[in-house]
């Protein structure tokens, strides 16, 4: 048996249930911190937009001149980046 502790991204808290899972068979937790602003998150995201940080990844590599490729390479997942 594996303990994995899960954590809210948005606010860090440890105060996390199970919140069913997607049809896709990816589990969803809900964040009970009632002062976060994140209720539902998944731990692994298909589409890595989703994730938090990458909104402030696009707009400071927008802020600093980058082309739209850049951006869309810059932001991907570094899996899929390749390193
Ligand atoms: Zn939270």
């Amino acid at each position: 048996m594996v303990l994995v502790s899960v954590m809210c991204p948005s606010c860090g808290s440890a105060n996390v249930v199970k919140f069913g899972k997607r049809p896709d068979g990816v589990q969803r937790y809900a964040c009970r911190n009632e002062k976060c602003s994140r209720s539902v998150f998944q731990l692994d995201y298909k589409y890595h937009a989703c994730e938090p940080g990458i909104k402030f990844r696009i707009l400071e590599m927008a802020i600093n001149g980058s082309g739209v490729c850049d951006i869309s390479r810059g932001s991907a997942h570094p899996r899929r980046r390749g390193y």
